[in-house]
Parts: structure tokens; sequence; C-alpha cells
């Protein structure tokens, strides 16, 4: 089960990817979390990254792509993986089809949590996290729209698209993703 979440900041990824890698049992990559990880560590990833990701800008991909190499090189993804807000580009998501080919080990289907844009700011501006400040949360919004949400095309073209609305308790939305994977 190789899996691709895909969906706007404050759509419930990370509440829902904890309860997919629970029910399905494979390991979580959420290069958000590596890049946090990498700041609060002092590396060198985490120093370059950190301007991007306070005033909501992508990091670039030539840094987001290594770090997933690196990842995916310790190879603890047999039984497949859950990949969280990665990729968020065209180009990392050619890289990962590329990566995935190389490996014989083609995606199972790729989700997309919809919410609309009016509920995505007042859930973000109620979470409290850094990078969650209004004129930050609009251009983390606009990230996503103009780089990532071409995205949903590139896979709707592979056949691998599957919408979800995420609206509702989290257990509502994990009930209609559990019906589409
Ligand atoms: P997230 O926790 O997924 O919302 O990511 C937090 C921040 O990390 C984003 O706003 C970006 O600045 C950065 N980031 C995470 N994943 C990526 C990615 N795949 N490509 C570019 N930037 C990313």
């Amino acid at each position: 089960m190789l899996l691709v979440f895909l969906g706007p900041p404050g759509a419930g990824k990370g509440t829902q990817s904890t309860k997919l890698t629970e029910y399905f049992g494979i390991p979580h990559l959420s290069t958000g979390e590596m890049l946090r990880n990498a700041y609060s560590e002092g590396t060198k990833v985490g120093r370059l990254a950190e301007a991007y990701m306070t005033s909501g800008q992508l990091v670039p991909d030539p840094i987001i792509l290594s770090i997933v190499g690196e990842r995916l090189e310790r190879g603890d993804f047999d039984k497949g993986c859950l990949f969280d807000g990665f990729p968020r580009t065209i180009g990392q998501a050619q890289s990962l089809d590329l990566s995935l080919k190389h490996r014989g080990t083609p995606l199972s289907g790729v989700l997309e949590l919809r919410v609309d844009n009016a509920e995505l700011e007042a859930r973000l501006m109620s979470r409290g996290r850094a990078d969650d400040r209004i004129d930050v949360v609009r251009q983390r919004l606009k990230s996503y729209h103009d780089a990532t949400q071409p995205l949903v095309e590139y896979y709707e073209a592979q056949g691998l698209l599957r919408p979800i609305d995420g609206t509702g308790s989290p257990e509502e939305v994990f009930e209609r993703i559990k019906k589409v994977c």
C-alpha cells in the first residue's frame, strides 16, 4: 500500500495520516515533520529550510528530494508507505515517479482531501503553530494553490486520484478514506 496524501494545509492530513498508518500498518513519511525535526536539531537542512517554512513558502525541490531520497534509502518500506505533504510540486512528483519505477513499486493511489478555503483559514488560525499567523497561513494556501494543485490533474491523468470530502468529524472523514483505499 503506497499512498500519496494531498490536501491544503489545515485539511486534516496530520490527523488522518495517524489513523491511516495505524490502520494499514505502514510507515508515515511527512516532509513537514522531517523539516521541523531538522530545524530543532539544528542541522544544515533545518537552517536552510527555516526561512521558507516560517514565511509559508515551499522549500526548494533539491532540499526536499535529498531528504526524501535519504529516507527512502533506509528501506523500511516493504509494506508500503504514506507520503504526507510530499510531493508538493510537479518536479517532486516526477522525481518520485522515477524512483518508484526504479524500485518497481508503483503508487496504489493518491488521496486528495478537499476542504474550502474559508474553513481552512479558520481551522489553521485556531491551531497555534509557529507558521499559523494569518499572513503566513494565506501564503501557505497560495503556495498550495499555485504549486501543488496542479498535482491533482497530474495524478488524475494517471487514474490514481481519490478525492475525499474533508469536512465533518475526523471519524467521518476516515470512514470515507477507507472506502476509497
Ligand atoms: P507541512 O507540515 O506539510 O504543512 O509542512 C510545513 C512546511 O514545510 C511547508 O509550509 C513548507 O514550507 C515545508 N514543506 C514541507 N513539505 C514540503 C515539500 N514537499 N516541498 C516543499 N516544502 C515543503
